[in-house]
């Protein structure tokens, strides 16, 4: 089969593997979409490499049940399904209580277990989520992205309690634009979210946001008074000052962005405020609150809604330039889907 891998620092490629035979408890599928992510470009592009060389990448799978190892029940070849990549123990208190997140053991596929830039992949079947046929592979990707917005989400209290009146979400890339989804899939009243390009703003708008603040604008925040700001940006950006400054007082601030860097935080204002930080890792699978089930029934439910989030579908044969476009900030980009 087909294999997108890591080449060292800023290079990927396609290579031939053999095609993965599932072990006990396992199952194969064939893959149908995987998404590029932006920890994707980070792991290609960081001079300090995350992966090993020969790794392959991808972690936002969707696809087909295509053979079944030893002793799995439940699944059968042909459904439909959507891959939860993580790795863990198992046996540490934060697996048994479903939050593998918090693993101490944790790894994932698509970064220290092969992925799903390939024809096929192979991964242990209690990670995986039916998906309806009526949700076509792309869209059925992004469950991955939408599980890491429903998980902050819920750490945040969001979907236990009666939605916060006010919430501001920080950048309007796949993981900001699936919180707006998120947030109106479970009846926020208000949702705003920062922007930076056109296209995002139209999407975020498209999504249900209510309001889309031109982040390069440098408007004033201060009074926005956010009972949840979800921050989506990381890197090195300069988003926890503004996210303190639009907070309510009694507010949480929800980190779901990655960052590289130290975090300039005024902690006197959050002080005054009392503010919550809640950093988000993930996704979990706490009984009855799995998140990834959660996020195949929000994009289920929006038919065609989410879809436009799904900008570039790049076949596999050209994994080089689907990381391009994914990486070129002027090329439109929201979600770039590599098709087998
Ligand atoms: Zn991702
Ligand atoms: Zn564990």
């Amino acid at each position: 089969m087909r294999a997108g891998v890591y080449r060292g620092p800023g290079k990927v490629g396609l290579v031939e593997r053999p095609l993965p035979e599932p072990g006990p408890g396992e199952v194969r599928l064939r893959i149908g979409a995987c998404g590029l992510c932006g920890t994707d470009l980070h792991m290609v592009h960081s001079p300090s490499p995350i992966i090993e060389p020969g790794s392959t990448m991808g972690h936002e799978m969707a696809g087909i049940v295509d053979d079944l190892g030893p002793g799995v029940r439940g699944f059968a070849a042909g459904e439909s399904v959507v891959v939860e990549p993580l790795a863990s123990c198992g046996d540490c208190e934060p697996c048994r209580d479903g939050r593998d997140s918090i693993c101490r053991k944790l790894q994932l596929y698509g970064l220290r277990r092969p992925g799903g830039f390939a024809d096929a992949v192979v991964v242990p079947a209690h990670r995986l989520y039916r998906a309806p046929r009526s949700l076509p592979a792309p869209s059925a990707s992004l469950a991955e992205p939408f599980a890491v917005a429903v998980h902050g989400l819920r750490l945040a209290d969001a979907g236990s309690v009666t939605p916060p009146a006010r919430l501001l979400v920080l950048g309007a890339g796949t993981i900001g634009l699936a919180v707006v989804a998120v947030a109106r899939a479970w009846g926020f009243g208000y949702v705003a979210t920062t922007a930076r390009y056109p296209h995002q703003a139209r999407l975020a708008k498209q999504l249900g946001a209510h309001d889309v603040i031109d982040a390069g604008a440098g408007e004033d925040l201060s009074g926005f008074d956010a009972d949840l700001v979800v921050e989506t940006v990381g890197g090195l950006a300069d988003t926890m000052s503004p996210a303190g400054i639009a907070l309510a007082p009694g507010g949480t601030i929800c980190i779901l962005g990655v960052f590289t860097g130290l975090l300039t935080l005024d902690p006197l204002m959050l002080l005054g405020k009392e503010a919550r930080l809640q950093w988000s890792n993930c996704y979990a699978r706490r009984p009855g609150q799995e998140d990834f089930a959660e996020a195949v029934r929000i994009l289920a439910g929006a038919g065609d809604g989410c879809a436009g989030l799904l900008t570039h579908q790049v076949p596999l044969d050209e994994i080089e330039r689907a990381f391009e476009i994914a990486g070129d900030k002027r090329s439109g980009a929201v979600k770039v889907t590599v098709i087998p």
